[in-house]
């Protein structure tokens, strides 16, 4: 009998309303679902802390001392309370903005306290502001003496008793109804090994603690628990797909491949490039079908990578494509690899959807035909009426754009899968990868091309514009070229396409024809207009390009030194770092140049110090994850399904890693959890899956 899985329903003595609230207001529908209703912080009762001892990490805490110096500072609205609590290890501040006035005739000097709050440091000194405060007993504190659990609830659950204190009662009468019946889901071995407490124990450690140490007993057991079976099912979920999704062997490298590599690569390979080529090699060389992604910062070369990737398929007599997420990437991508292809005589087409009739129908039979070796494209290529004779190969740019199932569409379109390559400029950090892309295999270009010189980001505020249109000069002087980049979203487009043509209107005052040529480009462009403008400036017809973030992602010319992001505090740091990686592409000194007004979110303030601080695509991807949390991070928004309740994959990135391990060694004795031994693990698994059946596909 699953006691955990039972409806609260059969819970006895639980009242039907307050179930029906549980279920309507937070989804709790059985046990468990409750027993995970977990707290989100406590109150320490436990001790009495010294003044000596303070961190910001405490939770709410109490001190007792002598009160002393209590005043009025200030006047009218802005006046407050203030008192010092001194005891032997030194004092701190008690300080009231409201509500005071009972408490000032009541406090009084010289007398000894029981304080009760949050202490902060604020200006070098600890305070702690709104206290509850009481004279001291010795004798009572030792009978309240405990952990208090403090729980989230609704308005509507306050207002059917299921505040804080209410769902404490109720969690401690389910937790009674189970106790000694609740499953172990672990095996005893790795209970033993990784001394951890016992499943049962943590549910009541969590909610009960008596100590500190016995709440983070239990959470580490709970937190073991998430990551652990997230890792069993991500790992089981790779060797399934191994086993058996069945791929198209390429079993030699070809000669257009060996041509390429001897005669024409238009630079040596980095170390990384070279690794990563090897890796696809032999994946491809395998009758299973690759999953791989590719990440590797801005300008770390992914293209190449690709594109010799893509000559294996062909030399083996199969087709390949690129799918791009936007039409000008799309293009991007075809001028390259067109440049590649040329050299030896590989054929590669262009399908968006603003490729005319005609042009698509020749394109189409070329495909059928088979006389097409590569087609580079936008979600075109997905439509039923693009057919390949035998695609063997696909390249995918920045995935995070494209579902799982548009993924599955272009595999349908041949009879065994092809190969699938991602590439991902978002770096994203080593732990989370594994655990997001758990069923895919990833290689990581970790080197950037030789020569590169790191790119100076300074951060600007609007009243030092005129300097930066000075700078924006002396850099065209030298024969350089501008990006000038506007935030533009959804909510403020209005706004947002006002303030890029009044920009680009000041830049024509500065920047006056004929000496100079600016080209804009915006999504209420047409394609033909957008791409127009785009070659007038990688022609080097345009010093300055003003556009809004369409040119986020993928555009090269190297000839461009300086990047100015307008509104910089509205990008988040991803996208400010991909915008960076527009410049620093040649061998001059490139710049980046963040513009904002004077007023700043604290988020905001530590984005642009980040940026200016490095250049370390994996670096800011960390504080990225820090600041956003893994839910937000590009590529990751189905990080929800992972069902993480008190894990966090940034913060507890190192049992994330701990845990995999384990979870490898468990399956590597025992891939189908037959053994006895892990029957528990096995029983939990199973419950699992069944909650989350179409889950096997996150990517
Ligand atoms: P990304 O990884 O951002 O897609 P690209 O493939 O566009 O990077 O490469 C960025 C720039 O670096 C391009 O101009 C490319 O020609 C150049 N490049 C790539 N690999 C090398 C290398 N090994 N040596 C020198 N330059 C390289
Ligand atoms: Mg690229």
């Amino acid at each position: 009998m699953q006691y955990l899985h039972l409806s609260l329903t059969q819970v006895p003595g639980l009242l039907p309303k307050k179930i029906a609230i549980l279920q309507k207001e937070a989804g709790l529908e059985t046990v468990l679902d409750l027993l995970q209703w977990y707290p989100f912080r406590y109150i320490d009762r436990t001790r009495v802390y010294l003044s000596s001892e303070l961190s910001e990490e405490l939770p709410l805490i109490q001190l007792v001392g002598k009160l002393q110096n209590i005043k009025l500072i200030g006047e009218g609205k802005k006046q407050r309370m203030s008192a010092q609590l001194r005891d032997a290890a030194g004092s701190i501040e008690l300080v009231w903005f409201q509500g005071y006035k009972f408490l000032h005739e009541k406090l009084q000097n010289g007398k000894e306290y029981l304080v009760f709050g949050k202490p902060s440091l604020f200006n070098g000194s600890w305070s702690i502001a709104h206290p509850e405060i009481e004279l001291f007993f010795p004798e009572k504190l030792a009978q309240a003496s405990r952990m208090q659990a403090v729980y989230s609830s609704t308005d509507r659950m306050k207002k059917s008793q299921l505040d804080s204190k209410g769902l404490s009662l109720i969690i401690r009468q389910v937790l009674q109804y189970v106790k000694g019946r609740v499953p172990e889901s672990l095996s005893e071995e790795l209970i033993q090994e990784h001394q951890l407490i016992r499943l049962e124990d943590a549910l009541w450690g969590i909610h009960f603690p008596t100590t500190v140490e016995q709440q983070q007993q239990a959470e580490k057991r709970l937190k073991f628990d998430e990551l652990f079976f997230l890792q069993i099912r991500l790992i089981r979920q790779n060797l399934v797909n191994k086993q058996q999704i069945k791929g198209f062997p390429l079993q030699k490298v070809g000669n257009p491949f060996m041509e390429f590599y001897e005669k024409h690569l238009p630079f040596p390979l980095t170390q990384a490039q070279k690794r990563v080529i090897k890796e696809i090699r032999n994946d491809v060389a395998k009758p299973i079908q690759m999953n791989r992604l590719v990440q590797g910062d801005v300008g770390s070369g992914k293209t190449i990578v690709a594109f010799m990737s893509m000559l294996i398929a062909i030399g083996n007599g199969y087709q390949a494509c690129l799918m791009a997420p936007t039409e000008i990437l799309a293009q991007q991508h075809y001028y390259s690899l067109s440049a590649y292809a040329e050299t030896i005589g590989i054929s590669i087409e262009l399908l968006t959807g603003s490729v005319g009739q005609k042009q698509r129908r020749k394109i189409h039979a070329e495909l059928e035909s088979g006389s097409l070796s590569i087609l580079v494209g936008t979600h075109a290529l997905l439509e039923d009426k693009v057919k390949f004779a035998n695609l063997g190969f696909v390249v995918i740019d920045e995935q995070h754009r494209f579902g799982v199932a548009q993924r599955a569409r272009l595999w349908a379109k041949n009879t065994l899968p092809p190969h699938v390559l991602i590439m991902s400029a978002t770096p994203i950090p080593r732990t989370l990868a594994m655990t997001l892309y758990g069923d895919l295999d990833v290689s990581v270009i970790d080197e950037l091309p030789p020569g590169r010189k790191p790119i100076r980001t300074v951060h600007r505020y609007e009243s030092q514009r005129p300097e930066v249109l000075n700078f924006i000069k002396s850099e065209i002087a030298l024969g350089r070229q501008i990006y000038i980049v506007y935030p533009l979203i959804e909510e403020s487009e209005q706004l947002d396409y006002r303030n890029l043509f009044e920009g680009y209107e000041h830049l024509l005052s500065w920047f006056p024809a004929p000496q100079y040529h600016i080209s804009i480009v915006h999504g209420r462009l047409k394609p033909d207009d957008k791409e127009f403008e785009m070659q007038r400036f990688v022609k080097r017809e345009t010093q300055i390009m003003v556009a809004t973030t369409v040119i986020e992602v993928g555009v090269n010319v190297p000839n461009a030194s300086v990047m100015i992001v307008e509104s910089a505090e509205r990008f988040g740091l991803s996208q400010l770092h991909q915008l960076r990686g527009r410049v620093g592409r040649g061998a001059e000194q490139s710049y980046c140049i963040l513009m904002t007004g004077l007023k700043l979110s604290a988020d905001a303030r530590i984005r642009l110090k980040t940026m200016c601080d490095t250049n370390d695509g994996f670096r800011i991807a960390e504080v990225d994850l820090r600041l956003r949390g893994p839910g937000d991070l590009q590529g990751t928004q189905q990080s929800g399904s992972l069902d993480l309740k008190l894990a966090d994959l940034s913060r507890d990135a190192g049992l994330v890693g701990w845990c995999r391990e384990v979870a490898y060694k468990v399956l590597e004795n025992d891939p189908d959890l037959e053994k006895p031994e892990n029957k528990n693990i096995a029983q939990r698994l199973m419950h699992l899956e069944q909650k989350h059946k179409n889950w096997g596909r996150i990517s």
